[in-house]
Protein backbone atom coordinates (compact mmCIF):
# COMPACT_ATOMS: atom_id res chain seq x y z
CA UNK A 1 0.00 0.00 0.00
CA UNK A 2 1.39 3.39 -0.78
CA UNK A 3 1.34 6.35 1.47
CA UNK A 4 0.05 9.35 0.44
CA UNK A 5 1.80 12.89 2.31
CA UNK A 6 0.61 15.64 2.75
CA UNK A 7 2.95 17.75 -0.43
CA UNK A 8 1.85 13.98 -3.01
CA UNK A 9 -1.85 14.87 -3.72
CA UNK A 10 -1.84 14.67 -7.25
CA UNK A 11 -2.70 11.93 -10.12
CA UNK A 12 1.61 11.97 -10.97
CA UNK A 13 2.29 10.63 -7.62
CA UNK A 14 0.17 7.80 -7.59
CA UNK A 15 2.00 4.49 -8.61
CA UNK A 16 0.36 2.19 -6.26
CA UNK A 17 -3.69 0.60 -6.87
CA UNK A 18 -4.44 1.21 -2.63
CA UNK A 19 -3.26 4.45 -1.17
CA UNK A 20 -3.58 5.46 2.44
CA UNK A 21 -4.17 8.79 3.11
CA UNK A 22 -3.06 9.63 7.19
CA UNK A 23 -5.06 13.17 8.06
CA UNK A 24 -2.92 14.09 11.59
CA UNK A 25 -3.97 16.19 14.21
CA UNK A 26 -0.72 16.48 16.04
CA UNK A 27 0.43 17.99 11.76
CA UNK A 28 -0.43 21.56 13.39
CA UNK A 29 1.00 21.23 17.14
CA UNK A 30 4.59 21.57 16.84
CA UNK A 31 4.99 25.03 14.98
CA UNK A 32 2.48 28.17 14.48
CA UNK A 33 0.96 27.93 10.74
CA UNK A 34 -0.32 30.56 9.02
CA UNK A 35 -4.56 29.86 9.56
CA UNK A 36 -4.60 29.64 5.70
CA UNK A 37 -1.90 27.31 4.87
CA UNK A 38 -2.98 24.82 7.70
CA UNK A 39 -6.52 25.78 5.92
CA UNK A 40 -5.30 24.84 2.55
CA UNK A 41 -3.25 21.32 3.63
CA UNK A 42 -6.28 20.04 5.34
CA UNK A 43 -8.73 20.62 2.52
CA UNK A 44 -6.39 19.35 0.32
CA UNK A 45 -6.46 16.27 1.97
CA UNK A 46 -10.11 16.01 2.62
CA UNK A 47 -10.73 16.70 -1.16
CA UNK A 48 -8.05 14.15 -1.98
CA UNK A 49 -9.31 11.30 0.49
CA UNK A 50 -13.28 11.50 -1.74
CA UNK A 51 -11.38 9.30 -4.71
CA UNK A 52 -12.73 5.39 -4.21
CA UNK A 53 -9.41 3.73 -4.31
CA UNK A 54 -8.11 6.11 -1.00
CA UNK A 55 -8.10 4.82 2.48
CA UNK A 56 -8.56 7.73 4.62
CA UNK A 57 -7.23 7.15 8.58
CA UNK A 58 -7.53 9.59 11.32
CA UNK A 59 -4.46 9.55 13.76
CA UNK A 60 -3.52 11.40 16.59
CA UNK A 61 0.53 11.41 15.28
CA UNK A 62 2.37 9.72 12.27
CA UNK A 63 4.02 7.35 14.59
CA UNK A 64 0.54 5.22 15.14
CA UNK A 65 0.71 4.61 11.62
CA UNK A 66 3.03 1.67 12.33
CA UNK A 67 0.27 -0.64 13.37
CA UNK A 68 -0.36 -0.80 9.50
CA UNK A 69 1.39 -3.24 7.46
CA UNK A 70 4.89 -2.57 4.79
CA UNK A 71 3.65 0.79 3.37
CA UNK A 72 5.73 2.74 0.13
CA UNK A 73 6.05 6.46 0.27
CA UNK A 74 7.48 8.56 -1.94
CA UNK A 75 10.46 10.76 -0.26
CA UNK A 76 8.79 14.40 0.76
CA UNK A 77 10.42 17.29 1.07
CA UNK A 78 10.89 17.37 4.60
CA UNK A 79 13.83 15.47 5.24
CA UNK A 80 14.18 15.22 8.69
CA UNK A 81 10.31 14.14 9.18
CA UNK A 82 10.52 11.60 6.58
CA UNK A 83 13.37 10.48 7.80
CA UNK A 84 12.41 9.57 11.24
CA UNK A 85 9.12 8.24 10.00
CA UNK A 86 10.87 5.86 7.34
CA UNK A 87 13.06 4.88 10.13
CA UNK A 88 9.68 4.34 12.27
CA UNK A 89 7.56 2.48 9.67
CA UNK A 90 10.38 0.93 7.83
CA UNK A 91 8.95 2.62 4.90
CA UNK A 92 10.25 1.31 0.91
CA UNK A 93 11.01 4.66 -0.14
CA UNK A 94 10.98 5.88 -4.47
CA UNK A 95 12.14 8.53 -5.67
CA UNK A 96 9.73 11.81 -5.56
CA UNK A 97 7.82 12.50 -9.42
CA UNK A 98 6.84 16.29 -7.91
CA UNK A 99 10.13 17.77 -9.86
CA UNK A 100 11.72 17.75 -13.25
CA UNK A 101 14.65 16.52 -12.68
CA UNK A 102 15.82 12.85 -10.24
CA UNK A 103 18.78 12.00 -8.76
CA UNK A 104 20.55 10.24 -11.54
CA UNK A 105 20.30 13.68 -13.14
CA UNK A 106 21.67 15.59 -10.69
CA UNK A 107 24.81 13.15 -10.35
CA UNK A 108 25.30 14.02 -14.31
CA UNK A 109 25.12 17.39 -13.85
CA UNK A 110 27.54 17.42 -10.58
CA UNK A 111 29.94 15.10 -13.04
CA UNK A 112 30.34 17.87 -15.20
CA UNK A 113 30.00 20.70 -12.84
CA UNK A 114 32.73 19.38 -10.24
CA UNK A 115 32.85 21.73 -7.09
CA UNK A 116 31.62 25.12 -8.91
CA UNK A 117 27.64 24.79 -8.41
CA UNK A 118 25.59 26.93 -10.43
CA UNK A 119 22.02 27.04 -11.53
CA UNK A 120 22.74 28.64 -15.36
CA UNK A 121 24.77 25.25 -15.90
CA UNK A 122 22.23 23.48 -14.27
CA UNK A 123 19.50 24.78 -16.35
CA UNK A 124 20.68 24.66 -19.61
CA UNK A 125 21.53 21.18 -18.89
CA UNK A 126 17.97 20.13 -18.28
CA UNK A 127 16.74 22.23 -21.60
CA UNK A 128 18.73 19.80 -23.22
CA UNK A 129 17.88 17.26 -21.35
CA UNK A 130 14.68 17.30 -21.55
CA UNK A 131 14.20 19.28 -24.80
CA UNK A 132 12.12 22.09 -23.83
CA UNK A 133 12.69 25.64 -25.71
CA UNK A 134 15.44 23.87 -27.95
CA UNK A 135 15.70 24.30 -31.84
CA UNK A 136 18.11 20.96 -32.52
CA UNK A 137 20.72 21.93 -29.85
CA UNK A 138 20.43 25.69 -29.69
CA UNK A 139 18.05 27.49 -28.02
CA UNK A 140 14.97 28.84 -29.39
CA UNK A 141 15.43 32.44 -29.97
CA UNK A 142 18.85 32.01 -30.45
CA UNK A 143 19.67 32.93 -26.26
CA UNK A 144 19.55 31.12 -23.28
CA UNK A 145 18.14 34.24 -21.35
CA UNK A 146 15.87 37.23 -22.41
CA UNK A 147 16.93 39.19 -18.71
CA UNK A 148 17.65 42.62 -21.11
CA UNK A 149 13.73 42.47 -22.29
CA UNK A 150 12.55 41.69 -18.92
CA UNK A 151 13.02 43.58 -15.16
CA UNK A 152 11.00 46.63 -15.73
CA UNK A 153 9.24 48.40 -13.36
CA UNK A 154 6.06 48.57 -12.52
CA UNK A 155 4.32 50.79 -14.84
CA UNK A 156 2.77 53.88 -13.72
CA UNK A 157 -1.27 53.10 -14.25
CA UNK A 158 -0.72 49.11 -13.07
CA UNK A 159 -0.51 46.08 -15.26
CA UNK A 160 -3.80 45.91 -15.87
CA UNK A 161 -4.68 42.45 -15.90
CA UNK A 162 -8.07 40.23 -14.66
CA UNK A 163 -7.96 39.83 -10.97
CA UNK A 164 -6.17 36.12 -10.31
CA UNK A 165 -8.12 32.94 -10.20
CA UNK A 166 -10.20 32.32 -7.05
CA UNK A 167 -11.55 28.95 -6.28
CA UNK A 168 -15.39 29.51 -4.84
CA UNK A 169 -15.66 28.09 -1.39
CA UNK A 170 -17.52 25.05 -0.95
CA UNK A 171 -18.73 22.62 2.23
CA UNK A 172 -15.32 21.27 2.53
CA UNK A 173 -13.77 24.60 3.54
CA UNK A 174 -16.88 24.76 6.19
CA UNK A 175 -15.75 21.49 7.64
CA UNK A 176 -11.86 22.40 7.73
CA UNK A 177 -12.68 25.57 9.34
CA UNK A 178 -14.49 23.72 12.19
CA UNK A 179 -11.98 21.19 12.02
CA UNK A 180 -9.36 24.18 13.03
CA UNK A 181 -11.32 25.91 15.26
CA UNK A 182 -11.63 22.56 17.34
CA UNK A 183 -7.42 22.57 17.10
CA UNK A 184 -7.14 25.88 18.26
CA UNK A 185 -9.73 25.26 21.36
CA UNK A 186 -8.38 22.15 22.54
CA UNK A 187 -4.74 23.41 22.76
CA UNK A 188 -3.19 21.43 19.57
CA UNK A 189 -2.60 24.04 17.42
CA UNK A 190 -1.94 28.05 17.20
CA UNK A 191 -2.40 29.60 14.22
CA UNK A 192 -1.06 33.01 12.86
CA UNK A 193 -2.53 35.33 10.07
CA UNK A 194 -5.98 36.10 9.13
CA UNK A 195 -8.67 33.16 8.12
CA UNK A 196 -9.84 34.75 4.79
CA UNK A 197 -11.36 32.88 1.95
CA UNK A 198 -9.40 30.49 0.39
CA UNK A 199 -7.27 32.05 -2.61
CA UNK A 200 -5.43 28.76 -3.58
CA UNK A 201 -6.63 25.52 -5.16
CA UNK A 202 -7.19 23.18 -3.21
CA UNK A 203 -7.90 19.85 -5.53
CA UNK A 204 -7.03 18.94 -9.20
CA UNK A 205 -9.85 20.66 -10.73
CA UNK A 206 -9.36 23.98 -9.48
CA UNK A 207 -5.27 23.57 -9.66
CA UNK A 208 -5.92 23.10 -13.45
CA UNK A 209 -8.35 25.93 -13.61
CA UNK A 210 -5.22 28.28 -12.07
CA UNK A 211 -3.04 26.82 -14.31
CA UNK A 212 -5.37 27.91 -17.46
CA UNK A 213 -6.44 31.24 -15.87
CA UNK A 214 -2.12 32.29 -15.25
CA UNK A 215 -1.78 30.37 -19.09
CA UNK A 216 -4.34 32.53 -20.79
CA UNK A 217 -3.99 35.79 -18.93
CA UNK A 218 -0.69 36.54 -16.95
CA UNK A 219 1.89 34.53 -18.63
CA UNK A 220 2.60 36.83 -21.65
CA UNK A 221 3.66 39.57 -19.33
CA UNK A 222 5.21 37.67 -16.50
CA UNK A 223 8.87 38.64 -17.97
CA UNK A 224 9.12 42.00 -18.43
CA UNK A 225 7.46 42.90 -14.91
CA UNK A 226 8.79 39.59 -13.15
CA UNK A 227 10.83 41.55 -10.59
CA UNK A 228 8.12 44.99 -10.11
CA UNK A 229 6.09 45.49 -7.41
CA UNK A 230 3.43 47.54 -7.31
CA UNK A 231 1.54 48.39 -4.06
CA UNK A 232 -2.01 48.35 -5.78
CA UNK A 233 -1.20 44.81 -7.34
CA UNK A 234 -0.45 41.89 -5.00
CA UNK A 235 -0.13 39.05 -7.55
CA UNK A 236 1.70 41.21 -10.65
CA UNK A 237 2.00 38.79 -13.26
CA UNK A 238 3.38 35.90 -11.39
CA UNK A 239 1.62 32.32 -11.07
CA UNK A 240 0.92 31.63 -7.69
CA UNK A 241 1.54 27.79 -9.05
CA UNK A 242 4.05 27.53 -6.48
CA UNK A 243 1.12 26.32 -4.12
CA UNK A 244 -0.62 23.70 -6.18
CA UNK A 245 2.63 22.56 -7.42
CA UNK A 246 4.32 21.93 -3.68
CA UNK A 247 0.97 20.11 -2.67
CA UNK A 248 1.48 18.04 -5.94
CA UNK A 249 -1.70 18.86 -7.53
CA UNK A 250 0.32 20.13 -10.28
CA UNK A 251 3.40 18.31 -12.18
CA UNK A 252 5.68 20.93 -12.86
CA UNK A 253 6.74 18.98 -16.74
CA UNK A 254 2.90 19.82 -16.95
CA UNK A 255 2.84 23.77 -15.83
CA UNK A 256 5.84 23.91 -18.06
CA UNK A 257 4.62 22.37 -21.46
CA UNK A 258 1.54 24.49 -21.38
CA UNK A 259 3.64 27.64 -21.19
CA UNK A 260 5.59 25.88 -24.01
CA UNK A 261 2.62 25.92 -25.89
CA UNK A 262 1.24 29.44 -25.53
CA UNK A 263 4.33 30.25 -27.03
CA UNK A 264 3.88 28.02 -30.04
CA UNK A 265 0.79 29.27 -30.30
CA UNK A 266 1.43 32.67 -30.32
CA UNK A 267 -0.23 33.58 -27.17
CA UNK A 268 2.58 34.33 -24.87
CA UNK A 269 6.16 36.02 -26.03
CA UNK A 270 9.13 34.35 -26.09
CA UNK A 271 10.94 36.52 -22.91
CA UNK A 272 8.34 35.38 -20.81
CA UNK A 273 8.06 32.03 -21.50
CA UNK A 274 11.83 31.36 -20.65
CA UNK A 275 11.86 33.32 -17.38
CA UNK A 276 9.15 31.29 -16.60
CA UNK A 277 10.05 27.93 -18.00
CA UNK A 278 13.92 29.17 -16.35
CA UNK A 279 12.39 29.39 -12.58
CA UNK A 280 10.78 25.81 -12.67
CA UNK A 281 13.29 23.74 -14.39
CA UNK A 282 15.75 25.52 -13.45
CA UNK A 283 15.27 27.80 -10.20
CA UNK A 284 12.52 24.80 -8.41
CA UNK A 285 14.62 21.66 -9.67
CA UNK A 286 18.04 23.15 -8.42
CA UNK A 287 16.51 24.16 -4.70
CA UNK A 288 15.47 20.79 -4.76
CA UNK A 289 18.19 19.32 -5.43
CA UNK A 290 20.78 21.41 -3.51
CA UNK A 291 18.51 20.34 -0.41
CA UNK A 292 19.74 16.68 -0.46
CA UNK A 293 22.80 17.82 -2.00
CA UNK A 294 24.33 19.74 1.45
CA UNK A 295 23.74 18.53 4.66
CA UNK A 296 21.22 18.33 6.96
CA UNK A 297 23.81 21.21 8.78
CA UNK A 298 23.87 23.33 6.26
CA UNK A 299 20.27 24.71 8.07
CA UNK A 300 22.69 25.53 10.97
CA UNK A 301 25.19 27.44 9.13
CA UNK A 302 25.60 31.25 10.17
CA UNK A 303 28.74 32.04 8.49
CA UNK A 304 28.04 36.20 9.54
CA UNK A 305 27.52 35.14 13.20
CA UNK A 306 23.93 36.42 13.17
CA UNK A 307 22.05 36.17 16.58
CA UNK A 308 19.25 39.19 16.43
CA UNK A 309 15.61 38.10 16.95
CA UNK A 310 12.96 38.65 14.50
CA UNK A 311 10.81 41.63 15.54
CA UNK A 312 7.20 40.62 16.93
CA UNK A 313 5.57 42.26 13.91
CA UNK A 314 6.95 39.90 11.64
CA UNK A 315 6.26 36.82 14.13
CA UNK A 316 2.19 37.50 14.26
CA UNK A 317 2.15 39.12 11.05
CA UNK A 318 0.79 42.71 12.13
CA UNK A 319 3.74 44.64 11.40
CA UNK A 320 3.07 46.48 14.42
CA UNK A 321 5.87 48.99 14.93
CA UNK A 322 7.05 49.06 11.34
CA UNK A 323 7.28 52.76 9.67
CA UNK A 324 9.04 51.50 6.49
CA UNK A 325 6.21 50.80 4.40
CA UNK A 326 7.42 48.45 1.87
CA UNK A 327 8.43 45.80 4.52
CA UNK A 328 4.76 46.74 6.43
CA UNK A 329 2.92 46.42 3.14
CA UNK A 330 5.19 42.76 2.80
CA UNK A 331 3.79 41.76 6.17
CA UNK A 332 0.25 42.85 5.90
CA UNK A 333 0.19 40.81 2.10
CA UNK A 334 1.17 37.57 3.87
CA UNK A 335 -0.96 38.32 7.31
CA UNK A 336 -3.95 38.74 4.48
CA UNK A 337 -2.83 35.82 1.97
CA UNK A 338 0.32 33.88 2.87
CA UNK A 339 2.14 34.93 -0.05
CA UNK A 340 4.07 37.85 -1.64
CA UNK A 341 5.80 37.20 -4.79
CA UNK A 342 9.71 37.04 -5.56
CA UNK A 343 11.05 40.10 -5.25
CA UNK A 344 9.48 41.21 -1.47
CA UNK A 345 10.49 37.60 -0.52
CA UNK A 346 14.24 38.46 -1.24
CA UNK A 347 14.65 42.06 -1.34
CA UNK A 348 12.42 43.35 1.28
CA UNK A 349 12.48 40.40 3.45
CA UNK A 350 15.31 38.50 2.82
CA UNK A 351 16.98 42.04 2.69
CA UNK A 352 16.17 42.91 6.11
CA UNK A 353 16.64 40.07 7.74
CA UNK A 354 20.11 39.86 6.10
CA UNK A 355 21.17 43.76 6.70
CA UNK A 356 19.76 43.51 10.33
CA UNK A 357 21.60 40.27 11.26
CA UNK A 358 18.22 38.31 12.51
CA UNK A 359 19.14 34.15 13.17
CA UNK A 360 19.10 32.34 10.38
CA UNK A 361 17.50 29.46 11.26
CA UNK A 362 14.71 31.40 12.95
CA UNK A 363 14.49 33.20 9.58
CA UNK A 364 14.17 29.57 8.19
CA UNK A 365 11.33 28.60 10.02
CA UNK A 366 9.40 31.83 10.15
CA UNK A 367 9.17 31.57 5.96
CA UNK A 368 8.18 28.09 6.41
CA UNK A 369 4.93 28.70 8.68
CA UNK A 370 4.21 32.22 7.32
CA UNK A 371 3.89 30.94 3.41
CA UNK A 372 0.86 28.61 1.81
CA UNK A 373 3.96 27.42 -0.53
CA UNK A 374 6.66 27.07 2.33
CA UNK A 375 7.83 23.58 2.83
CA UNK A 376 11.00 22.73 4.28
CA UNK A 377 13.27 21.57 1.06
CA UNK A 378 12.69 25.26 -0.33
CA UNK A 379 14.24 27.31 1.98
CA UNK A 380 17.53 25.99 2.81
CA UNK A 381 19.16 27.37 -0.53
CA UNK A 382 16.49 30.44 -1.02
CA UNK A 383 17.06 31.33 2.59
CA UNK A 384 20.19 30.36 4.43
CA UNK A 385 21.73 30.48 1.02
CA UNK A 386 20.61 33.05 -1.15
CA UNK A 387 18.88 35.71 1.09
CA UNK A 388 21.28 35.62 4.18
CA UNK A 389 24.45 34.27 2.98
CA UNK A 390 24.67 32.32 5.72
CA UNK A 391 26.40 29.26 3.88
CA UNK A 392 29.70 31.99 3.16
CA UNK A 393 29.06 31.74 -0.63
CA UNK A 394 28.07 28.35 -1.59
CA UNK A 395 25.26 29.59 -3.00
CA UNK A 396 25.94 32.93 -4.29
CA UNK A 397 29.06 34.60 -4.76
CA UNK A 398 28.06 37.49 -2.99
CA UNK A 399 25.66 38.74 0.13
CA UNK A 400 22.56 39.69 -1.91
CA UNK A 401 21.61 43.14 -0.48
CA UNK A 402 20.64 46.84 -1.76
CA UNK A 403 19.62 50.03 -0.32
CA UNK A 404 16.48 52.14 -1.07
CA UNK A 405 17.16 52.86 -4.51
CA UNK A 406 16.47 49.51 -5.92
CA UNK A 407 13.47 48.96 -4.20
CA UNK A 408 12.47 52.93 -5.30
CA UNK A 409 13.47 51.55 -8.23
CA UNK A 410 11.30 48.31 -8.82
CA UNK A 411 7.85 49.34 -6.81
CA UNK A 412 5.82 52.33 -5.80
CA UNK A 413 6.40 51.97 -2.19
CA UNK A 414 8.63 54.80 -1.04
CA UNK A 415 6.19 57.50 -2.48
CA UNK A 416 3.93 57.21 0.30
CA UNK A 417 6.81 56.25 3.01
CA UNK A 418 7.89 58.07 5.76
CA UNK A 419 11.65 57.54 5.05
CA UNK A 420 13.11 58.79 1.74
CA UNK A 421 15.18 56.30 -0.21
CA UNK A 422 17.96 58.44 -1.26
CA UNK A 423 18.75 59.53 2.85
CA UNK A 424 20.69 57.79 4.69
CA UNK A 425 21.28 59.84 7.77
CA UNK A 426 18.56 61.78 9.37
CA UNK A 427 15.45 61.49 10.26
CA UNK A 428 14.22 60.53 6.86
CA UNK A 429 17.21 58.18 7.03
CA UNK A 430 15.51 55.02 4.84
CA UNK A 431 16.14 52.05 7.03
CA UNK A 432 17.42 50.29 3.73
CA UNK A 433 19.91 52.80 2.66
CA UNK A 434 21.52 52.98 5.75
CA UNK A 435 20.98 49.20 6.45
CA UNK A 436 23.12 48.64 3.18
CA UNK A 437 25.86 50.41 4.59
CA UNK A 438 25.58 49.34 8.13
CA UNK A 439 25.60 45.76 6.85
CA UNK A 440 28.91 46.38 5.12
CA UNK A 441 31.00 48.16 7.52
CA UNK A 442 29.75 45.72 10.10
CA UNK A 443 30.91 42.74 8.00
CA UNK A 444 33.76 44.78 5.86
CA UNK A 445 36.24 41.72 7.27
CA UNK A 446 34.40 38.71 6.07
CA UNK A 447 33.54 40.86 2.82
CA UNK A 448 36.44 42.61 1.79
CA UNK A 449 38.50 39.50 0.38
CA UNK A 450 35.57 39.38 -1.86
CA UNK A 451 36.37 40.78 -4.81
CA UNK A 452 32.65 40.72 -6.48
CA UNK A 453 31.85 43.32 -3.49
CA UNK A 454 35.32 45.57 -3.88
CA UNK A 455 32.98 48.43 -5.76
CA UNK A 456 30.46 48.70 -2.78
CA UNK A 457 33.59 48.53 -0.38
CA UNK A 458 35.05 50.93 -2.20
CA UNK A 459 32.26 52.65 -1.63
CA UNK A 460 31.94 52.43 1.68
CA UNK A 461 35.00 53.73 2.02
CA UNK A 462 34.24 56.98 0.62
CA UNK A 463 31.55 57.77 2.72
CA UNK A 464 32.15 61.05 4.89
CA UNK A 465 28.84 60.30 7.57
CA UNK A 466 29.87 56.67 7.93
CA UNK A 467 30.00 57.37 11.85
CA UNK A 468 26.86 58.83 11.88
CA UNK A 469 25.11 56.17 10.28
CA UNK A 470 26.64 53.62 12.26
CA UNK A 471 25.52 55.44 15.63
CA UNK A 472 22.31 55.97 14.14
CA UNK A 473 21.45 52.38 13.05
CA UNK A 474 23.34 51.17 16.71
CA UNK A 475 20.68 53.18 18.48
CA UNK A 476 18.03 51.92 16.32
CA UNK A 477 14.51 50.63 17.72
CA UNK A 478 12.13 49.64 14.70
CA UNK A 479 12.13 49.69 11.06
C1 LIG B 1 13.29 34.16 0.98
C2 LIG B 1 12.56 33.31 -0.01
C3 LIG B 1 11.59 32.42 0.41
C4 LIG B 1 10.94 31.60 -0.51
N1 LIG B 1 10.01 30.70 -0.06
C5 LIG B 1 9.43 29.85 -0.93
C6 LIG B 1 8.51 28.88 -0.49
O1 LIG B 1 8.17 28.83 0.68
N2 LIG B 1 8.00 28.00 -1.39
C7 LIG B 1 8.31 28.07 -2.71
O2 LIG B 1 7.84 27.24 -3.48
N3 LIG B 1 9.16 28.98 -3.15
C8 LIG B 1 9.72 29.89 -2.31
N4 LIG B 1 10.59 30.83 -2.79
C9 LIG B 1 10.85 30.90 -4.22
C10 LIG B 1 9.87 31.86 -4.96
O3 LIG B 1 9.88 33.11 -4.33
C11 LIG B 1 8.46 31.30 -4.98
O4 LIG B 1 8.47 30.03 -5.53
C12 LIG B 1 7.53 32.16 -5.81
O5 LIG B 1 7.51 33.46 -5.33
C13 LIG B 1 6.14 31.56 -5.76
O6 LIG B 1 5.22 32.35 -6.45
P1 LIG B 1 4.74 31.97 -7.91
O7 LIG B 1 4.22 30.59 -7.91
O8 LIG B 1 3.84 33.06 -8.37
O9 LIG B 1 6.08 32.01 -8.71
P2 LIG B 1 6.41 32.47 -10.20
O10 LIG B 1 7.12 33.76 -10.11
O11 LIG B 1 5.20 32.41 -11.04
O12 LIG B 1 7.48 31.39 -10.65
C14 LIG B 1 7.09 30.11 -11.17
C15 LIG B 1 7.53 28.99 -10.30
O13 LIG B 1 8.93 28.87 -10.27
C16 LIG B 1 9.34 28.25 -9.05
N5 LIG B 1 10.39 29.08 -8.44
C17 LIG B 1 10.76 30.32 -8.82
N6 LIG B 1 11.82 30.73 -8.09
C18 LIG B 1 12.10 29.74 -7.22
C19 LIG B 1 13.08 29.59 -6.21
N7 LIG B 1 13.97 30.53 -5.94
N8 LIG B 1 13.04 28.46 -5.49
C20 LIG B 1 12.14 27.48 -5.74
N9 LIG B 1 11.20 27.58 -6.71
C21 LIG B 1 11.19 28.69 -7.43
C22 LIG B 1 8.11 28.15 -8.17
O14 LIG B 1 7.65 26.84 -8.18
C23 LIG B 1 7.11 29.07 -8.86
O15 LIG B 1 5.78 28.65 -8.72
C24 LIG B 1 11.26 31.68 -1.88
C25 LIG B 1 12.21 32.59 -2.29
C26 LIG B 1 12.86 33.40 -1.38
C27 LIG B 1 13.91 34.36 -1.84
S1 LIG C 1 11.86 54.71 1.52
FE1 LIG C 1 13.01 52.95 2.18
S2 LIG C 1 11.74 52.05 3.78
FE2 LIG C 1 10.44 53.45 2.66
S3 LIG C 1 9.44 52.18 1.12
FE3 LIG C 1 11.27 53.05 0.18
S4 LIG C 1 12.85 51.50 0.49
FE4 LIG C 1 11.16 51.01 1.89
Amino acid sequence: MQLLLADQLGPHFELEEKLLLPIVDSQFSKRNYHRQKAHLIRYAQLARAKASNVETVRLESYRDLKDFPQLTSMVSGSSRSFDALSDLLKLTKLENPGFCSGKQDWNAYLAKAGKRLRLEDFYRLQRHRLDILMDSKEPVGGKWNFDEENRLPPPKPGLGLPSPYRPIEDELDNQVRAELDALEKNGKATFIGLDGPRIFPGDRVQALAALNDFITNRLDLFGPYEDAMDNRDWTMAHSMLSVPMNLGLLSPLEVVNAAVDAYKSGSARLASVEGFVRQIIGWRDYVWQLYWHFDQDYQNLNELGATAEIPAGWQDLTAKGIDANCLSSTLKDINERAWTHHIPRLMVLGNTALQRGFDPKAVNDWFIDAFADGTPWVMPANVIGMSLYADGGKMSTKPYTSGGAYINKMSNYCGSCKFKPTVRVGEDACPFTAGYWNFLSKNSERLKSNHRMSQPMAGLRRLTDLEQLLNQEQSRESL
